[in-house]
C-alpha cells in the first residue's frame, strides 16, 4: 500500500525552503508541496535578524537565487530589509502562499519502510500541541539552516544573565522597544554580527558602547558601492552580463579559498601582511596589539569590515579584551575583578550549529541523532544526505558551508541534487499502479569515504589552527569540524551537480532492493546555470592560474 499522489514536504520557510519549492516547481513542474513553517512569516534568519547594521557580507548578486537574479540591487552588499524583501517578492512571484502552513512545525518524522514514505507529526505552535493528524510524504526537504539556536559565551549561564537588572538580549532577538540613547551598552562579541552592531550603535554619540572580545578577528575592507542606473539598465536588458558578473564574483571569491590551504605558504604570508596593514591603516594605533590576531588568516571566518575598525576610534566606543568572569546586577565582572557598569547587554555571540531537536527516524528505527553520535557529531554526504534515511535531503547540514563564498550558492547545489533525486520517485506515481523506484538512500561506504576525504582535507587547511571556533563540535579544534566544506564553492557545486546513481541504494515496492536499472535514471538537468557554472569554473581556473603566477613572480623578486 502507498500514497496515491506524490507529496513533498519542505520543513522551514527560510530561504532554503523557498528555494527548494521554487526548484521543484521550475525544474519538475511539481506543485504538490507543503512548506511547514514554525514561525509566522517567511525568510528565516533574514526575518528574525533585525539588529542595527544587519547586512549580507557576500555581494548581493552572488547572494541571489540563480534562477531569479535581481538587476535592481541598489548596492554591492545588501541590507537585511533589502534581502528579506527580495525573498518576499520571490515567494509571491512563485505563488507559494497556498503551499505554506505557518505556525506549524514538523515535530517528528518516521520512515515507513513497508509503505515507502515519511509519516510526519506536526505541532501547532499557537497551542504548543502535537497534532493527531499524521501527514505523509514521498520526499522531505529539511531547510532549517545552519544556525540552530542563539549561543551564549561558555561559562555564562541563563541564571547568571537573569541577575542583570538592565535589559539583556541576543543579537538574534533584537529589542527594538528599548531606546539606546544615552545608555551604556555592552556588546559581547566581534564576529560577523558584533562587527556590524558596534559601528551602527555608535553612530549615535550619546550611546556609550563597550565591545567585549575574546580574541581579535581578521577583517577585509568591505568595498561597498552603489550600482549606477546605467549599470542596472544593462543588467536588466542584457541578463547575460548580469550572469557573467555574478560568476566573476564567485570566481574571485573562490580564489580566496587558496588562503585556507596550509601548504600555500607564500600566499598566506601575503594575506597576513595585507590584512595586518589594513588593520593598522584603519584602527587607532593604541589598539593594534589587541586587534591583530595571532592565528593564521582564514582559521576563523574573515569578517568583511562594515567600518568596525574605524568605529573603535570613536570617543563613545571602548574595546575590552579582559576575559569576562560573569554577569552581575549592574554590569559585567571581568576575570581581573574589575566591574564594567552598563545599562544594556547585547550578546552577539553567534549560534549553535548542532541540530538538537531533529526527531527523524529512518530505516530500522535509527534516529539522526544516533547516526551523528556514532560519527562524532553531525556527518553527511555532501552536507545533505544520510545513509539509512531515504528520500530525505537536508539543506546546509554538516560541512556544507564555505568561509569565503555565498552559502546560498551551496544551498542551490544541494537543492539541485535533491530535485534530481525526487524526480524518479515522483515518476513512480505515474500510471494506474505505483511501480518502480520508491526510495533512494545514499550508501554508507560512500558517505564514509566522502567524510574521510573531507576531514583529511580539513586537516590540511588552516582551520585546525584556530584553537577556539564555532566550526567545531564543542567549539575547539580538538574536536570534529562540522561546518566547513574544504574546497572552493565551485567544487561543491561540481560534486553535487548530479547524482552518481551507483552511490545510491534504490528500493521498490515494500522496500525491496532494486538492482540498478533505467527506472532511476536522472532527469538531465543540464540547464543554463550548469553550463554557466562550468564557464565560471573555467574562468576561475584561468584567473587563479594568472593570480598564482603573478604572486610567485612578485615574491621571487
Ligand atoms: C545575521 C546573519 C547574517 C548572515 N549573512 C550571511 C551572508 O552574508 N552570506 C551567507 O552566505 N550567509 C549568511 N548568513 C547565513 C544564513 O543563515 C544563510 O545564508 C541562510 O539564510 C539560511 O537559510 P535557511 O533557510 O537554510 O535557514 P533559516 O534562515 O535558519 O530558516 C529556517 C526556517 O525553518 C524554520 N523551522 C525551524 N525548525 C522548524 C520545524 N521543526 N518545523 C518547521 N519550521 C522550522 C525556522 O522558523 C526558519 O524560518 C547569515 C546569517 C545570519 C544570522
Amino acid at each position: 500500500m502507498s500514497i496515491e499522489q506524490p507529496h513533498v514536504v519542505i520543513v522551514g520557510a527560510g530561504i532554503s525552503g523557498i528555494a527548494s519549492a521554487i526548484a521543484l516547481k521550475r525544474n519538475l513542474g511539481f506543485t504538490n508541496v507543503t512548506i511547514y513553517e514554525k514561525s509566522t512569516g517567511i525568510g528565516g534568519t533574514w526575518r528574525t535578524s533585525t539588529y542595527p547594521g544587519c547586512a549580507s557580507d557576500i555581494p548581493c548578486h552572488l547572494y541571489s537565487l540563480s534562477s531569479d537574479l535581481n538587476p535592481d540591487w541598489p548596492s554591492h552588499f545588501a541590507t537585511q530589509p533589502q534581502i528579506l524583501s527580495y525573498w518576499e517578492s520571490l515567494y509571491r512571484k512563485h505563488g507559494l502562499e497556498p503551499h505554506t502552513k505557518f505556525q506549524t512545525s514538523v515535530h517528528e518524522a518516521e520512515w515507513d519502510a513497508d509503505r515507502q514514505l515519511w509519516r510526519i507529526t506536526l505541532k501547532d505552535e499557537r497551542t504548543g500541541e502535537v497534532m493527531k493528524e499524521v501527514v505523509e510524504a514521498c520526499f522531505m526537504i529539511y531547510g532549517l539552516g545552519g544556525f540552530m539556536a542563539p549561543k551564549y559565551p561558555k561559562g555564562i549561564s541563563v541564571e547568571d544573565i537573569e541577575k542583570f537588572k538592565g535589559d539583556v538580549w541576543h543579537s538574534a532577538e533584537w529589542r527594538h522597544d528599548v531606546d539606546l540613547k544615552n545608555k551604556r551598552v555592552a556588546v559581547v562579541g566581534n564576529g560577523c554580527s558584533g562587527a556590524q552592531i558596534v559601528p551602527a550603535l555608535s553612530l549615535d554619540a550619546t550611546t556609550k558602547v563597550t565591545n567585549f572580545i575574546r580574541s581579535p578577528q581578521w577583517l577585509v575592507p568591505m568595498n561597498q558601492f552603489q550600482y549606477s542606473s546605467s549599470m542596472k539598465w544593462i543588467f536588466r536588458r542584457v541578463p547575460l552580463v548580469m550572469r557573467w558578473y555574478r560568476n566573476a564574483i564567485l570566481a574571485r571569491a573562490d580564489i580566496e579559498f587558496l588562503v585556507f590551504r596550509k601548504k600555500n605558504k607564500k600566499l598566506r604570508e601575503l594575506a597576513l601582511k595585507g590584512l595586518t596593514s589594513y588593520i593598522k591603516s584603519v584602527a587607532p594605533a593604541s589598539l593594534w596589539d589587541k586587534l591583530i590576531p595571532d592565528y593564521p588568516v582564514g582559521a576563523k571566518q574573515i569578517i568583511v569590515d562594515p567600518k568596525y575598525l574605524e568605529s573603535l576610534g570613536r570617543p563613545n566606543v571602548e574595546l575590552q579584551t579582559e576575559p569576562i568572569d560573569c554577569v552581575i546586577e549592574n554590569g559585567i565582572k571581568l576575570k581581573n575583578g574589575e566591574v564594567v557598569e552598563v545599562d544594556v547587554i547585547v550578546f552577539a555571540t553567534g549560534y549553535s550549529l548542532e541540530p538538537t531537536n531533529l526527531r527523524i527516524r529512518g530505516l530500522n528505527g535509527k534516529t539522526i541523532r544516533e547516526y551523528f553520535d556514532e560519527h562524532g557529531g553531525p556527518t553527511a554526504y555532501l552536507g545533505g544526505n544520510f545513509p539509512g534515511f531515504p528520500n530525505l535531503s537536508y539543506i546546509i547540514g554538516a560541512n556544507a558551508a564555505t568561509g569565503h563564498a555565498s552559502l546560498l550558492f551551496n544551498m542551490e547545489a544541494q537543492i539541485q541534487l535533491a530535485v534530481q533525486l525526487t524526480a524518479p520517485i515522483l515518476r513512480s506515481f505515474q500510471g494506474p499502479q505505483r511501480s518502480g523506484l520508491h526510495s533512494l538512500t545514499i550508501k554508507e561506504d560512500v558517505t564514509d569515504s566522502y567524510n574521510t576525504w573531507l576531514q583529511s582535507r580539513i586537516a590540511g587547511s588552516v582551520w585546525p589552527e584556530c584553537g577556539e571556533s564555532y566550526y567545531y563540535v564543542d567549539g575547539t579544534s580538538r574536536t570534529k569540524n562540522i561546518a566547513m566544506f574544504p574546497g572552493p564553492a565551485a567544487l561543491f557545486w561540481w560534486l553535487a551537480r548530479k547524482p552518481r546513481w551507483g552511490d545510491w541504494v534504490a528500493f521498490g515496492e515494500r522496500g525491496k532492493r532494486l538492482n540498478r536499472s533505467g527506472l532511476w535514471r536522472g532527469i538531465g538537468l543540464m540547464d543554463k546555470d550548469v553550463v554557466l557554472g562550468m564557464k565560471a569554473l573555467a574562468v576561475l581556473l584561468v584567473i587563479g592560474a594568472v593570480f598564482v603566477a603573478r604572486t610567485s613572480a612578485a615574491s621571487s623578486l
